[in-house]
């Protein structure tokens, strides 16, 4: 196998998985303590084909917040996703990777005057907005925007609330719609957010349903309301398939009753952690451990100091109300102990878990985290001086040459099955060379 270092995209000569890809990284360069994420770019795709294939009608427009990895940017780029930029910075970054201005939604809705500013001269027109003072706001700067009104929804099942923080409720949508036709701005749809990690399928049956109504006062008043954005809060992590297959189902039969296709409306979606939250298993090592007695219990107990922590990519922790489970690189048996995990910054603040059950571990040995995609790098900095988790990509030759023919020959459907099939034959080679991946690094952007 070669495996060259400091090239972070791999393409492996058969399909590999993150801990396999994680055990050969660590036995090649055993030397390299520094953490990392093994980043499995095939499921990226085979999140965007079962999206296509689960809601052919919603087009999602990729959450940069959740994770502005360029890597992972480019390939949504080349696979014909659109964006949901949340500043300048983001809308920048979508643009200099060649993506048109009109694959971009800046779903904010209270921005900064400059920032909408940014979106003129950038040409991203379509934009959210959810009070008086914004209307005033883009009144001034951009006139010619299409205003998407965000309206609130019921979030209480979700991990991540919003709408305490954004949202109208239907007194204000007409209020705002009234507004806008007052002052001669061009409203042309409606958004929401059930919330992130959204836990119920009714979020959304009822948000589309309230939409369809502001949508109809909308017309009413004279605007061409041709726009749903569903927004984001589909689950990304190992194991979710069935909610997801779920929340999808809910949200076709509310679109078929309200939205039906004859009706000419676009629908879109803003979802992050559906599409990066599993992709990304991350390699912590343990630089340091001690033991000690619970002074109330008198239980032994362990700590371990790993290289990583919630200022870098455990601020999910803190912000994200992520509880990640620690999982063991090297088979150990031995008797567990309730152990804590800390990152490696000087602040007591600073522990990832508390309740974990673990053996006595050397220092060295590394601990091994799934589903690490989702709001971890974007929000993570390097406290103390310490560098969070660089990521190391991966997939096999022969998916992303399928992946490539398909989506550049827009054979997205052929895909599906090709896609599916080269998982299920998983294993059949064992040939296990790796080489860089230079294609990669230019993909040709779909016009
Ligand atoms: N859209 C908006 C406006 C958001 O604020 C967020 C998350 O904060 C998202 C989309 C993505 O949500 P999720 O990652 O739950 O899909």
């Amino acid at each position: 196998m070669h495996l060259i270092k400091n090239c972070p995209i791999v393409v492996t000569k058969t399909p590999f998985e993150a801990v396999q890809f994680i055990r050969k990284k660590v036995e090649l360069f055993a030397d390299d303590c520094e953490p990392f994420y093994a980043v499995d770019l095939e499921d990226i795709c085979n999140k965007h084909v079962r999206w296509l294939t689960a809601m052919p009608r919603v087009h999602p427009h990729y959450a940069v917040k959740c994770n502005d990895d360029t890597v992972i940017l480019k390939l949504l780029a080349f696979l014909g996703a659109g964006f949901d930029c949340a500043s300048k910075t983001e809308i920048k970054k979508i643009i200099d990777l060649g993506v048109s201005s009109d694959r971009i939604i800046y779903a904010n809705p209270c921005k900064q005057s400059s920032y909408v500013q940014y979106a003129k001269q950038a040409g991203v027109d379509t934009m959210t907005f959810d009070n008086e003072q914004e209307l005033m706001k883009i009144k001034q700067v951009y006139p010619d925007a299409k205003l998407v009104l965000r309206i609130v929804t019921d979030d209480s099942n979700a991990v991540c609330r919003f709408s305490m923080k954004f949202g109208a409720d239907l007194e204000t949508a007409h209020f705002l719609l009234e507004k806008a036709k007052e002052i001669d701005l061009d409203v042309i749809g409606v958004s929401f957010h059930c919330g992130s990690g959204q836990m119920t399928s009714q979020a959304f049956v009822d948000a589309i349903k309230n939409a369809r109504s502001i949508m109809s006062y909308g017309d009413k008043l004279g605007f061409d309301m041709k726009l749903l954005d569903i927004g984001g809060g589909f689950p990304g992590n190992t194991g979710t398939d069935e909610h997801f297959t779920k929340i999808a189902g809910a949200v076709n039969k509310a679109l078929d009753e309200h939205f039906p296709v004859q009706c000419g409306v676009r629908i879109i979606a803003e979802p992050g952690r559906y599409y990066v939250a599993s992709a990304y298993t991350l390699a912590t090592n343990i630089i340091a451990s001690r033991e000690m007695i619970d002074p109330g219990t008198d239980e032994k107990k362990l700590m371990y100091y790993v290289n990583d922590g919630v200022y870098g990519s455990f601020n999910c922790v803190l912000y994200d109300h992520y509880v990640p489970e620690p999982t063991l690189l090297k088979d150990t048996s031995g008797e567990q102990y309730t152990s804590s995990i800390w990152g490696p910054t000087c602040d007591g603040l600073d522990c990832i878990t508390t309740s974990a059950r673990l053996p006595k571990l050397p220092v060295g040995d590394w601990i091994v985290w799934k589903d690490m995609g989702a709001y971890t790098i974007s929000g993570a900095v390097q406290f103390n001086g310490i560098p969070f988790g660089k990521p190391l990509y991966f997939i096999a030759k022969s998916v992303w040459d399928n992946v490539k023919q398909a989506f550049q020959e827009k054979q997205i459907e052929y895909t599906v099955g090709r896609i599916y099939r080269m998982n299920s034959e998983c294993g059949n080679e064992v040939e296990d060379e790796m080489v860089p991946w230079e294609d990669f690094e230019d993909p040709v952007l779909p016009s």
